[in-house]
């Protein structure tokens, strides 16, 4: 709680979340020497150049004006194709799209438009970080929902049911999962399908990292049988197309709901950024085959640390997507806070402590693979060597 004279000011919400326990660690990391950070959640790689191009381009012709509150129509069109061709799942650009400041824009504003005051939102653990803090900041109650390395961290029918009570109005998921990696395969979604169907829930489907999945082909919640009109898919342009600073993202889903959503964005946003938008738009005209190529990368320096983890005696499930893992600690007897704070002050390798993603994520710390060979592999020797003086 703040306690500076101005603090009084401040909204009983806005005291009752917390900063995000990442930051710590990164500012920590910051004022250090020699660092090798496994901790951001980010692409290693800077934005093909073509992308780069498009938004120059874009500049120079004079496109510095706002756009249609929704985004460029093209750019609408053009979501609307990528989304049928690479996910089977139709969307009209007219209504049923609207362009965003990143994915995280597309979470704040779903959640806005759909929460009256305490009704709950299921939030599947580990999770992404921002979920429950947007659930509270919109006036809902965040319910959580642990999973676990036994379970490969995947989600099961009968803890939703578990956790449902008369409030309960939204599901959060999200696949491939951050911290976990995990991916949920068709069938996995066909289970949870029914008892969304069943008890009348809405999902919101955060599918950012949908094109980086290793081993089965993807399964997009909105393409399961009923779905598309019960789930507001979340994407966006950071992390399969190395875009994270351009900050845009997008949401699709039934034309009620996202014509609510716009109006939420044109009263708090207008629009996203323009030159950011022809960029997207030629990221999904002609960008596939980079994405493939980052995707191998990322499939080799996956296999690099699952070995590596795995030799030190650090037991990892596989991960299907994204590009994190997520070992465990609990042989060593730290917590995974203690485990991540001498980690760096011992060897200088950042990673992100398990329990900033919930309760279950306790035991575990979240390693980035988004970052070069040489540095993962000095990396692993030295979690090696921290381990040997435990
Ligand atoms: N969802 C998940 C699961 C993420 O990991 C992130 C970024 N770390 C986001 C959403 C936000 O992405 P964006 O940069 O598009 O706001």
């Amino acid at each position: 709680m703040i306690t500076e004279p101005t603090s009084k000011y401040l909204s009983n919400t806005v005291q009752s979340i917390q900063p995000s326990g990442i930051r710590r660690f990164f500012d920590l990391a910051s004022s250090m020497e020699n660092v090798i950070s496994l901790g951001v959640g980010e692409p290693d790689f800077v934005t093909p150049w073509n992308v780069i191009e498009a938004s120059y381009h874009s500049l120079e012709q004079g496109y510095t004006a706002y756009t249609a509150n929704a985004g460029l129509f093209e750019l609408r069109k053009e979501i609307s194709r990528y989304m049928k061709r690479r996910f089977g799942v139709t969307y009209s650009a007219e209504d049923e799209m609207v362009v965003t400041v990143g994915a995280s824009q597309a979470i704040d504003i779903a959640l806005r438009a759909v929460l009256n005051p305490g009704e709950e939102v299921i939030v599947v653990e580990p999770s992404f970080v921002s979920y429950a803090p947007t659930v509270t900041l919109a006036g809902g109650i965040p319910v959580p929902v642990n999973t676990y390395s036994e379970d490969d961290f995947k989600l099961q029918p009968e803890q939703i049911e578990a956790a449902i009570t008369d409030k309960t109005k939204v599901l959060m998921l999200c696949s491939p999962n951050n911290p976990t990696g995990t991916v949920l395969s068709k069938g996995d979604l066909e289970r949870i399908a029914e008892v969304v169907e069943k008890h009348d829930l809405l999902v919101i489907s955060d599918e950012i990292y949908a094109e980086l999945t290793y081993d089965e082909p993807y399964t997009s919640f909105p393409a399961v049988k009923n779905m598309r009109d019960r789930t507001i898919l979340i994407s966006g342009f950071s992390k399969a197309f190395a875009m994270t600073g351009w900050r845009l993202g997008f949401a699709c889903g039934p034309k009620a709901i996202l014509q609510a959503m716009l109006k939420i964005h044109q009263y708090t946003m207008m629009c996203a950024p323009t030159m950011a938008q022809h960029a997207a738009l030629e990221a999904l005209v002609n960008g596939q085959k980079d994405v493939v190529k980052m995707k191998e990368s990322y499939r080799q320096r996956r296999s690099l640390v699952i070995h590596a983890l795995e030799e030190m005696g650090l037991s990892c499930h596989v991960p299907g997507g994204a590009f994190y893992v997520f070992p465990s600690i609990e042989k060593t007897g730290l917590s995974s806070e203690e485990f991540a704070e001498q980690l760096l002050m011992k060897e200088q390798v950042a990673v992100v402590p398990g329990s900033v993603f919930g309760k279950s994520g306790e035991g575990h710390v979240r390693c980035s693979y988004a970052t070069s060979v040489q540095k993962l592999e000095e990396a692993m020797r030295r979690i090696d060597r921290f381990l040997q003086t435990l």
